[in-house]
């Protein structure tokens, strides 16, 4: 097998890096021949991660944002990361609904939506320190399926 293809970039965390991320990590993974489907699923997960670091993480004051993204074969791995506040219970926050921002208007379903439209999802957060998020997600098209470029 192949060995992984790999990058990693870091970004301020501006509600106007969430697109350029999205944009990133989708043109990444066009090698592996997704669906558009496939390519929605995957700028949604990173959109959502990404604007939850920005709001929540960095309570939408200075801070960086870490992405890392590895594909091997039809397995993609994707990383992504802040140094902000953290998260006290992550069992609590990834229930449908929670939100700790319902003034903001937030519904509170941007773990559900990540969660269903990856093959796994591990949250890592201390409070403080920050949290990681860490998704795997198989891109399992038949090679043969058509497709598409940027
Ligand atoms: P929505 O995503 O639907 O707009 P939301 O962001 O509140 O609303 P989720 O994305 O499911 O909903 O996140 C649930 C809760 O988890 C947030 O309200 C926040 O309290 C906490 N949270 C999520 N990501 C982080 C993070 N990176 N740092 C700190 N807290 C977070
Ligand atoms: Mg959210």
């Amino acid at each position: 097998m192949n060995a992984a293809n790999e990058m990693s970039i870091s970004f301020s965390a501006l509600s106007e890096n969430e697109a350029f991320a999205r944009v990133a990590v989708a043109a990444f993974v066009l090698p592996l021949n997704p669906t558009m489907e496939e390519l929605t699923e995957v700028k949604t997960i990173v959109s959502e991660a990404v604007t939850n670091s920005i709001i929540h993480g960095y309570k939408e004051g200075n801070g960086i944002i870490y992405l890392q993204c590895k594909i091997l074969g039809d397995r993609m791995e994707l990383v992504i990361e802040d140094h902000g506040v953290g998260i006290e219970d992550v069992d609590v926050v990834r229930q449908p609904l929670y939100t700790s921002r319902p003034d903001l208007e937030r519904s509170g379903m941007g773990f559900t939506i990540m969660e269903s439209f990856v093959d796994e999802l591990e949250v890592d957060s201390a409070i403080s320190r920050g949290t990681r998020l860490r998704f795997v997600k198989y891109i399992r098209t038949p090679q043969s399926a058509a497709h598409y470029e940027v």
